[in-house]
């Protein structure tokens, strides 16, 4: 902590050997603070991948320092990553969200949004957190009825990523257009469209899953679908 120029009195402990400090205190130069996210286009995966871990971790440990149930303070465990509490023996796992994230196809075009609390800054694919009791699959029909009022079909895996800001797993899907035309739900979304793959607005940078969804339906569109040999 002294070596980054904090005060010691500025850190608060996490367990017996980590400590986190708030964002908002300054760290003196060379050493500089950055959020995560605008690094996103800038780290590689697998530092990205490293450092979120840390940043999940922190989140973990900052959030469990007493037990849920009976209020005592935990403690790490010897062995397996859990915080403990000495009182009633409850163990407190990292906890991880799980969230969809979608690109909706309608023919050659793709909706994508702009999310409400960054208007205009870029237009991305939906996404939402899975509720309880719901499946996967469940989670993206109703995010998309709720954010853009429409009815989606042929809901098909694509891939996943740990996105830690600050604990979730982006799951995401493609879908296909059913019914209803776009009506933005304006606590979630600034605006949302369909889009052609050659009249692309701003999108995320490269390392996210939501960029790898758009990019993958831009090679398909743009250089067609591929042909399955002949049996
Ligand atoms: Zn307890």
């Amino acid at each position: 902590v002294r070596a980054l120029g904090l005060d010691p009195a500025d850190a608060y402990a996490l367990d017996g050997e980590h400590r986190t400090i708030p964002f908002e205190k300054r760290v003196e130069p060379p050493y500089e603070l950055f959020n995560l996210r605008l690094l996103a286009g800038v780290l590689d995966a697998s530092l990205f991948g490293i450092v979120g871990r840390a940043m999940h971790t922190c989140d973990w440990l900052t959030t469990s320092r007493f037990c849920g149930r009976c209020g005592t303070q935990t403690k790490r465990h010897d062995s397996e990553r859990s915080m403990v509490c000495p009182s009633c023996g409850l163990h407190v796992y990292p906890r991880i969200s799980p969230a969809i994230i979608t690109l909706v196809r309608r023919g050659d075009l793709a909706l994508l949004a702009s999310n409400a609390k960054f208007p205009g800054a870029f237009y991305s694919t939906l996404a939402g957190f899975a509720d309880i009791g719901e499946s996967l699959e469940e989670t993206l029909v109703r995010e998309v009825r709720e954010e853009v009022g429409i009815v989606v079909r042929n809901v098909s895996y694509f891939g996943s990523q740990p996105w830690p800001f600050p604990n979730s797993l982006m799951i995401a899907f493609t879908a296909e257009w059913e019914s209803g035309e776009i009506v933005v739900d304006p606590v979630e979304l600034s605006d949302a469209k369909w889009f052609a793959a050659d009249e692309l607005p701003m999108i995320p940078p490269p390392l996210s899953i939501a960029r790898r969804l758009i990019d993958a339906w831009v090679t398909e569109v743009t250089e067609g679908r591929p042909t399955l040999p002949r049996t």
